[in-house]
């Protein structure tokens, strides 16, 4: 049975009712162009099934879906001649997520490409990252 909302642009492009430039069909996932890349051969990943974030998917699903993740980033590799590159999954707006359909960003990234994030480390007072490890501990054991 799959899982679809009617008004999602990417369950749309999963049934082939709007076009995309795919790269790859599995029974569970889909790979296509993004329509708006952050350097060119930036690619999608997503779950054919629709569900808004990580932690709504059934682990075996996500463990099927990102097992396509090696063979796109090799392929992104070989086509853009990037010397790297960033994967990217937002979840939620406050993350950037703006289509609400799990997407993995496969994005090609080259010297002097001009792209990045900022990544302001902070530092924990002292005990706080003991009493945020016993919280976690409680929750997975
Ligand atoms: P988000 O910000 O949700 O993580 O990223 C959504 C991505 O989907 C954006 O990079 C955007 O360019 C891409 N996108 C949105 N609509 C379409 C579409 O209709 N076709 C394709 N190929 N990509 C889309
Ligand atoms: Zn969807």
């Amino acid at each position: 049975m799959s899982i679809r909302d009617p008004n999602c642009v990417f369950c749309k492009i999963a049934a082939g009712e709007i076009p995309s430039l795919r790269v790859l069909d599995t029974p569970s996932a889909m790979a296509f162009l993004d329509i708006g890349p952050l350097a060119e051969g930036h690619l999608l990943l997503i779950p054919r099934n629709h569900y808004r974030t990580i932690d709504q998917m059934p682990p075996d699903e996500l463990t099927e879906v990102t097992s396509c993740l090696p063979s796109l980033a090799r392929a992104v590799v070989k086509v853009t001649g990037a010397t790297g590159y960033n994967i990217l999954q937002n979840n939620g707006r406050i993350s950037g997520q703006v289509v609400e359909h799990v997407h993995f960003h496969i994005i090609p990234r080259k010297e002097g490409d001009g792209l990045g994030y900022r990544w302001n480390a902070g530092k924990y007072p002292p005990g706080r990252a003991e009493t945020l490890h016993r919280e976690f501990t409680a929750i997975l054991g």
